[in-house]
């Protein structure tokens, strides 16, 4: 495989930058490029060896460095890599990699790294995936449940599952080998079993998706009130900066504000909207549809009140716009006495909360309402998790093929038939794993990867 070579770290100044090569002419490439300060050239480093020295471009010194050897198949791609660490500096770094180029080595495409060690069994194709997720992760605990999966949390598991349906299919084919031999009624109680064993475990990932994705990705959230509640206090409580102006002028968020912030380990991606109430203008008339539109897409609604004040006919115009969302009522302003209709709020909204955004009491509820609606509250990001739309499909066809062995099995279909849907099954399991995933599936994965990956 040729040799490839690209910027590994953000490009962006900062202390270090990095330039990794990979392929069998890795390290040749390598040392036509950097210098040691002294002793003999880098070919005749060892695996995990380092070198103090300098860049060159044509003759040209470009920065001081440190280059890295890795010997296949102990590095990351499993083949022989150089990686040579410079100053961050944006130019600095994009003249190394110009030199190295030069010197013979092919720009990466998007995740080729990771690809080549997918390609050389350093890595499953699950935990492949689980690399981005760790590299985008926006929370620590989205962190931490990417680094599991990386780690093979995931990967175990199915492998497990397709163990377990691959040692059903070898009893089910003696079977279908030996037919004079009756099954037996253990027999068919055995695989039973075990189909239902599968099926349980692949009923149970898929459950647990759509909460790991929210944890993983962030949960698009509005924040929606009438004028003057406090949503740009709220939103800029959360973002623990000044992101929205606050006044109390009536009507000042005409535009959607939008900040990513953290709120009991969970990603929000926040948008905090002008005031609902009959528009005095064009633009206001504008923001109040804005906000309208932002309500109905979005998958978390933060609907504030002023707790201080009675609830108003926009207050329940609001409250009826949130009917059938995921919602949390926010009265707000709880330092001030608190004169609204909690009650009523209560009957509509699933889960109430009492803040004040100007002293910040109240943001710990407010944390644990938003899990608990999300289904994050008992959320364990040590366990196996389906990261990917990927996943999820690979999981759901092969709980298909399993429902049908099931119900093959009870309808006394001969055994082949059921033995077919068995084989189905862990081949989509062996999909997902990456054993038996086609070139378009992984050149799919990889190609949302991004470049020095
Ligand atoms: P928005 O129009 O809903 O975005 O409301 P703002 O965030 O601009 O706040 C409107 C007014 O309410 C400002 O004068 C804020 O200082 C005040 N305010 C916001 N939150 C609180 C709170 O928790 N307690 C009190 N006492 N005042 C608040």
């Amino acid at each position: 495989m040729k040799t490839v070579a690209a910027i590994s770290t953000a490009q962006a100044a900062g202390g270090i930058g990095i330039v990794r090569i990979s392929g069998d002419a890795a390290i040749e490439i390598a040392a036509k490029v950097f210098r040691p300060a002294c002793g003999p050239g880098i070919e005749r480093m060892r695996g995990y060896t380092a070198r103090f020295g300098a860049v060159y471009d044509n003759g040209d010194r470009v920065d001081e460095a440190v280059c890295l050897i890795f010997r296949a198949p102990h590095s990351y791609t499993g083949e022989d890599t150089a990686e040579i660490s410079c100053h961050g500096g944006i130019t600095v770094v994009r003249r190394v990699l110009k030199a190295v180029l030069a010197a013979g080595a092919e720009p990466a495409g998007p995740g080729e790294f990771t690809k080549r060690a997918f390609l050389n069994g350093k890595i499953d194709l699950a935990r492949a995936e689980a690399v981005m997720k760790l590299i985008y992760a926006g929370g620590e605990t989205a962190s931490k449940a990417a680094l599991n999966a990386l780690e093979g949390s995931l990967s175990r598991k199915i492998r497990a599952i397709a163990d377990a349906l691959v040692a059903c299919s070898a009893r089910l084919a003696a079977y279908v080998d030996y037919p004079d031999e009756d099954i037996e009624e253990t027999g068919a109680q055995d695989f039973t079993r075990a189909l239902t064993g599968a099926k349980a475990e692949l009923t149970q990932l898929l459950e647990h998706y759509e909460t790991g994705r929210a944890v993983m990705e962030g949960v698009d959230t509005v924040l929606v009130g009438r004028p003057n509640v406090g949503k740009s206090a709220l939103m800029n409580l959360l973002a623990g900066f000044e992101r929205s102006i606050v006044t109390p002028e009536a009507g000042t968020t005409r535009d959607i504000v939008e900040q990513t912030v953290n709120l009991g380990g969970m990603v929000l991606r926040l948008a905090d909207t002008a005031g609902l109430r009959e528009p005095e203008n064009a633009a206001e008339h504008m923001g109040v549809e804005y906000a309208k539109k932002r309500l109905e897409r979005a998958d978390l609604v933060l609907a504030v009140f002023d707790g201080s004040d009675v609830l108003t006919p926009n207050d329940r115009e609001l409250l009826e716009l949130c009917r059938g969302k995921r919602v949390v009522a926010v009265i707000n302003k709880t330092d001030l006495p608190v004169t609204i209709d909690v009650e009523y709020i209560s009957c509509v909204a699933a889960q109430t909360v009492e803040v004040s955004a100007v002293s910040g009491s109240g943001l710990d509820r407010l944390a644990d309402a938003v899990t608990r609606l999300l289904g994050a509250d008992g959320f364990d990001p040590g366990a196996a998790l389906l990261v990917s739309e990927r996943q999820r499909a690979c999981c759901r066809r092969a709980l298909e093929n399993i429902n049908e062995a099931l119900e093959a099995l009870s309808n006394g279909v001969t055994l082949d038939a059921v033995g077919v849907c068995v084989d189905c099954a862990v081949n989509h399991l062996f999909e997902l794993t990456g054993e038996k995933a086609g070139d378009a599936v992984v050149n799919e994965v990889f190609s949302s990867f991004c470049v020095g990956k």
